[in-house]
């Protein structure tokens, strides 16, 4: 199998990114002097400390301390591993990644092999399954049932196609028989969640007379099913247990097809059901998710927030649909800035979204999702449900059961909101109450990251200056000088200065990208981050002024220790060498 991702690559990757453009694509940006600001994506604040550099290449933000190139970016906020970060850059500039070859250890290159080929098979087989399935609409003996439950719930063929459904009779072995071949294929079936293992026979269906749809994630891959039964049975939808590929807490049921039916998405409403999202689409409502279990959770919202600032949950009116609502809202909190809203609407009884858009149509459901309850509304109406207001300890109690959920909101127009509203319910002033109020959250305050000022020493100026300009580096004929120095700092100065030598070329994120999670690329972010204030033309005198500083520094140092040794009578010849030739220098 090919090799890691090419060096050379990488530096041609990036650059050819623009890491502003790539930011902007996620996180807008505005133009602010040099650089350009958003608020921090990576933690919650009201005015922006999210810096992005485009002569440097680099993002950085003073607030949480988060900073890295236009890959560290994308590994950050599309939750990406590195060779998908690099995978996902290289889309976005057009490019192929070429690979190196292999230089792993025969043993280990067996290992990388058998894992990258078990994802591979087992994304390969469920998306087999998921053919099978969907040919079973064509050929099971029983297909005209499915069929005309499908045409019951008012799906086109067009949309039932789009969303790959298919179907699998009632029987012990109806995928089995297809797909069970031998133990490893079996156990393959287990692992996936496909396949129930018997007791003493091979393993059987575990969907079996069901509408199957296909749950793909992000990238489209099928990772797992679920399944609806046609008539009452119990229970009326089976999922995919958790398996290797497929983790329900992270997964939205949709979302992929939300995204190829909307070149730009706005808006995302979160439906209970698999049948809600396709039937929503049926009517042109194609912008609807399903979260996989009962709860939307933390990883879910944070997946909908980086993808549209607004999230409609769209649950029964019910009891059970109240409480997943009040859960997502717990979850969602920590997530809502300025600029992002999650709002819900409750279907009446005795609906679901299904029913509702087939009854009313695309443009009555939209004006149902357009008259929303904000978060806040929600937030009162549910607390005021939980208070006794008759008594007179009703209105502390109001206030203390606000407190949780207001720390958990982040600085923003929303939790201002909430506390005037709050206020106003108290009949008391909203500064009077703001006053009181502040004094109770102080100490809760989210502790931003202290700014630690960085002491300015030779080392750590001549490597920012070199991480920010490497071609200086030319400018020192000999990198040697350094090897007898001993100062904090000056392996990782030669390393730095030995990269830039052999690579004449190279550019700040390219550089970077040599020290990646190691402990010497943490050191160099955090110099990128720090403002030194020598400007880009005085960078060259600055830095061989700092080594030279360093050699002069090391030649006092070692003069000192030499004269030491010479009156205390115990130098040697080539010591004495030594000492004479600094003092004559
Ligand atoms: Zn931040």
């Amino acid at each position: 199998m090919a090799g890691r991702i090419s060096r050379q690559f990488i530096d041609d990757l990036l650059s050819r990114a623009d890491i502003v453009e790539l930011v902007d694509s996620r996180v807008p940006l505005k133009k602010a002097g040099k650089n350009y600001q958003a608020c921090c994506p990576f933690h919650n604040e009201k005015s922006p400390s999210f810096t992005v550099s485009q002569d440097k290449q680099f993002y950085h933000c003073f607030g949480c301390g988060e900073h890295g190139n236009a890959i560290s970016f994308l590994m950050e906020f599309d939750r990406l591993d590195f060779p998908d970060a690099v995978e996902e850059l290289a889309s976005h500039c057009g490019m192929d990644v070429v690979r190196e070859e292999n230089t792993a250890s025969p043993a280990e290159q067996r290992r990388q092999q058998q894992i990258h080929q078990q994802k591979q098979d087992d994304y390969e087989l469920m998306l087999q399954i998921s053919r099978f399935f969907q040919q079973q609409l064509k050929v099971a003996k029983d297909k005209v049932t499915a069929i005309d439950y499908l045409k019951g719930r008012g799906l086109s063929g067009e949309v039932v196609k789009r969303f790959g459904i298919g179907y699998i009779s009632d029987a012990w072995d109806g995928m089995m028989n297809s797909f069970s071949r031998n133990g490893q294929a079996n156990q393959q079936l287990v692992d996936l969640g496909m396949a129930i293992s018997g007791e003493k026979n091979r393993p059987y269906d575990r969907f079996r007379g069901r509408i199957m749809f296909p749950i793909r994630d992000k990238r489209g891959r099928v990772i797992g099913f679920g399944g609806r039964v046609l008539g009452d049975e119990k229970p009326k939808y089976l999922n995919s247990p958790e398996t290797r590929i497929y983790h329900k807490g992270q997964e939205l049921y949709g979302l992929h097809e939300a995204k190829q039916a909307n070149k730009q998405l706005k808006r995302l409403v979160v439906v209970e059901g698999y049948m809600d999202v396709v039937a929503l689409a049926q009517h042109g409502v194609d912008y609807a998710v399903a979260s996989l279990g009962t709860a939307t959770t933390f990883e879910q919202l944070q997946t909908l927030f980086r993808t549209v600032p607004d999230v409609i949950c769209c649950y029964d009116g019910d009891r059970a649909g109240r409480d997943a609502a009040w859960r997502a809202m717990e979850n969602a909190l920590p997530l809502i800035r300025d600029g992002f809203s999650l709002k819900f609407v409750f279907v009446p009884d005795g609906e679901d979204p299904d029913s509702l858009i087939r009854k009313q149509g695309q443009a009555a459901f939209e004006e149902f999702l357009d008259s929303a309850m904000p978060l806040s509304k929600f937030l009162f109406e549910q607390l005021m449900l939980k208070i006794d207001m008759s008594g007179h300890e009703g209105r502390a109690a109001l206030v203390e059961s606000f407190q949780p959920y207001l720390d958990k909101l982040p600085d923003s127009h929303l939790k201002d909101a909430i506390l005037t509203e709050l206020a106003n319910s108290f009949g008391m002033g909203t500064e009077q109450f703001l006053a009181k109020y502040s004094k109770k959250t102080q100490g809760n305050e989210p502790k931003k990251a202290v700014r630690k000022s960085t002491k300015v020493t030779p080392v750590r100026l001549a490597l920012a200056l070199l991480v920010e300009h490497p071609h200086i580096a030319t400018n020192l004929d000999d990198i040697n000088v350094l090897q007898p120095l001993t100062a904090p700092g000056i392996d990782l100065l030669s390393q730095v200065l030995a990269v830039c030598k052999q690579n004449p070329e190279i550019k700040t994120p390219q550089l970077l990208e040599y020290f990646r999670g190691t402990e010497q690329g943490a050191q160099l972010a955090k110099l990128m981050c720090w403002q030194h204030h020598v400007e880009a033309d005085a960078a060259t005198d600055v830095f061989l002024d700092s080594i030279e500083k360093l050699l002069n520094n090391f030649v006092e140092q070692r003069a000192e220790v030499l004269l030491q040794k010479a009156r205390a009578g115990q130098m040697t010849a080539q010591e004495k060498q030594e000492l004479q030739a600094i003092l004559n220098a």
